[in-house]
């Protein structure tokens, strides 16, 4: 009888154990059930016209070779951004054969075209992805602006001299770089219509950081401008916004640039 009663007990256990293991779902829950997440697919690289020249290009080779990677501008993009753009036709005509030298240049004006060390140290500094938008302050003869335009094909630049911004916006235009947009006035204000950018470069000195520029600067962004009293060694600074919007800045090193002026001569 005992016998029977653990023999029938054994059955039901079985049955029952059964039952949930027949019950149970055959599939996973219904996370898994579902169809397979669509692979995310990476962007197609973007696109734009960049003119190239052959003209005094082994110049432009030993250009970077000496004073850019010697020193501490590693960027690859940078790098062959500063080996395309064709630096000796944004300098004067008479001043073409010096136009790769470890100076800055006079372009009129009163004004001067940086040192191309400086002007890949910068650009390297941005840190600029193809697509972002970067906002130049001080076209000047529109080379840092053709630089970067190598590297995203959004690239905004303000000259206060309305004589180079036009002569720059011709050049540009007349060699290819087609993909900038240049005007004429006060970039103290920034260019709020085209913003928020994610990296802005301003190439004459400020006694500060123009609160207008640190506004279009998106979150993640960086600006980089040259900070101190005119006429004398300026600090290289790097803003940072980040996600949260707050800001940082350091000193990079000290440079020496033509002042940011007020109004539109
Ligand atoms: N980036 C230039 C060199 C710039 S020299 C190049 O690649 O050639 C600095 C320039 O800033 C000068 O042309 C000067 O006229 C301009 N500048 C000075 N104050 C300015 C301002 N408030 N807004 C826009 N440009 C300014």
């Amino acid at each position: 009888m005992r016998q029977k009663v653990v023999a029938v007990a054994v059955l039901v256990g079985m049955l029952v154990a059964g039952a949930w293991l027949i019950g149970r779902p055959r599939t996973a829950p219904s996370v898994a059930a579902e169809p397979p997440a669509p692979k995310a697919e990476a962007a197609p690289p973007l696109k734009w016209d960049r003119p190239r020249f052959d003209v005094r290009a082994d110049e432009r080779r030993d250009m970077v070779r000496w004073q850019l990677e010697r020193r501490d501008v590693s960027d690859k993009a940078t790098l062959d951004a500063m080996r395309s753009v064709p630096r000796h036709e944004f300098v004067p005509k008479g001043l073409q054969g010096r136009a790769h030298d470890d100076n800055p240049l006079p372009i009129g004006h009163g004004q001067t075209i940086s040192q191309p060390y400086i002007v890949g140290y910068m650009t390297q500094v941005l840190a600029l992805k193809a697509g972002d938008k970067v906002l130049e302050i001080g076209t000047g003869s529109g080379y840092q602006a053709a630089v970067l335009a190598e590297l995203t094909p959004n690239v905004y630049t303000i000259e206060i001299v309305k004589a180079l911004g036009d002569e720059a916006k011709a050049r540009l235009e007349k060699l290819g770089y087609k993909t900038v947009e240049c005007k004429v006035a006060d970039g103290y204000h920034g260019w709020p219509e085209k913003g928020p950018f994610d990296a802005i470069i301003v190439t004459c000195a400020a006694g500060s950081v123009p609160p207008p520029l640190l506004k279009q600067l998106k979150p993640g962004g960086r600006l980089c401008i040259p900070v101190g009293p005119p006429g004398m060694l300026q600090d290289l600074v790097l803003v940072t916004k980040d996600s949260k919007g707050e800001v940082r800045s350091r000193s990079l090193m000290g440079v020496a640039f033509v002042p940011l002026t007020r109004e539109v001569r």
